[in-house]
């Protein structure tokens, strides 16, 4: 199953015809591999993919690059750009002269990147269009799908069987260095951001990071990690345990925290706006009395990249649509104490309905050192 990058591209092409830029440049490295297939992190070199008022499409590309872009992507032209020139050079002896608007990405361009456009084009306004980037990245096809879900299937089999390896002694950083080894073992990339393997009080932090604390009885373990496939597709799980036996608290926290995720997934449907889902998840949080310790949305999307459109919060009225993957993640944090986040994913199929691409078992699970 292929992805047609040139449909994709002229997808975009059309959608942005009514926005009137005489030139659009796209800088983003994965949205470059949305529209053509060929990744590269060009670090501090410049690559930019570039569609001019004729409709035709170029890659800017390092010279290094040149072999491997010309392989994957169908573009009409793809121009290399060695160490030695100034790319903004390259680029303006390749485009047209007269140029007004300019659509780039406004999260992505950096200053100097625009200062450089800016050279060539004295005049030129600057537009956004990541939007009209983002309505596409948004519907996942049937073979996006399956790349996420051969993600969740990896990330999976790395969690049951890296929880095996937990002993007596071990740290946080030690059971890391065992996921990311499974991780590669078992046919991912890679990880798809920094494991994160938080214990005791540490499991309060969403974005806390794992070190040499050792695993203790009594303590929450708070495991969110996911894979990066060798097609880019992203998984993203997080699941909490408890290492020794669990006592009450631990399992009142724990028992709401997996309500709260069984709410957010059973609001999920096409044709409402986003926030429900949100606030699904959150009022059995806050009829519960722990309101004040969730206090980040609830989920985000994820594709080619693990954070990605739509953003799942309180506030936004989109619609829920066909074709979206995100996660619902609530979690009760409590300062100085520890935490509960139980995370799935959830793919709004064809038919408007919600599918839960994950699937280990939510029940409270405890760990023997
Ligand atoms: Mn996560
Ligand atoms: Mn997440």
């Amino acid at each position: 199953m292929a992805i047609d990058y040139e449909f994709r591209l002229n997808q975009f092409i059309s959608n942005t015809e009514n926005k009137n830029v005489d030139l659009i440049v796209v800088t983003d490295p994965i949205n470059i591999y949305y529209f053509t297939g060929f990744y590269a992190d060009p670090h501090d070199r410049y690559m930019s993919l570039v569609i001019d008022s004729a409709k035709e499409s170029y890659l800017f590309v390092p010279a290094l690059d040149r072999d491997a872009a010309v392989e994957k992507a169908k573009v009409d032209y793809i121009i290399p750009i060695s160490d030695e020139e100034d790319p903004f050079d390259i680029v303006g002896q390749h485009l047209e002269a007269s140029v007004h608007t300019i659509g780039v990405e406004m999260n992505v361009m950096t200053v100097a990147h625009q200062n450089g456009l800016k050279v060539i084009y004295e005049d030129a306004e600057f537009l956004d269009i990541e939007k009209e980037i983002n309505t596409l990245r948004i519907h996942k096809s049937k073979e996006e799908v399956e790349g996420m879900k051969k993600a969740v299937n990896i990330i999976e089999k790395v969690l049951e069987d890296g929880l095996k390896t937990i002993k007596e002694g071990m740290t946080e950083a030690d059971l890391v260095a065992e996921f990311e080894y499974l991780m590669k073992k078992y046919g991912s990339a890679g990880p798809s951001f920094s494991t994160m393997v938080l214990s005791g009080a540490k499991a309060a932090l969403p974005h806390g990071k794992p070190d040499n604390t050792k695993l203790e009885n009594g303590d929450f373990l708070l495991i969110d990690f996911g894979v990066i496939t060798y097609d880019r597709y992203c998984s993203d799980i997080t699941r909490t345990f408890i290492i020794g036996e669990a006592d009450d608290k631990q399992k009142e926290i724990y028992n709401i925290v997996k309500r709260s995720t069984q709410a957010g997934v059973d609001a999920v449907k096409a044709g409402v706006p986003l926030k429900e889902f949100d606030i699904a998840a959150r009022n059995v949080i806050q009829e519960s009395g722990y309101g004040e310790y969730f206090n980040n949305r609830v989920g985000h999307g994820l594709g080619i990249e693990v954070h990605e459109a739509p953003s799942i919060h309180h506030l936004n009225e989109d619609i829920a649509q066909k074709g979206m993957v995100f996660t619902i993640e609530p979690g009760i944090y409590i300062p100085g104490y520890g935490g509960v986040r139980i995370e799935e994913e959830v793919y709004i199929n064809e038919e408007g309905k919600c599918e839960v691409l994950t699937s280990f078992p939510r029940e409270l699970k405890e760990i023997t050192l």
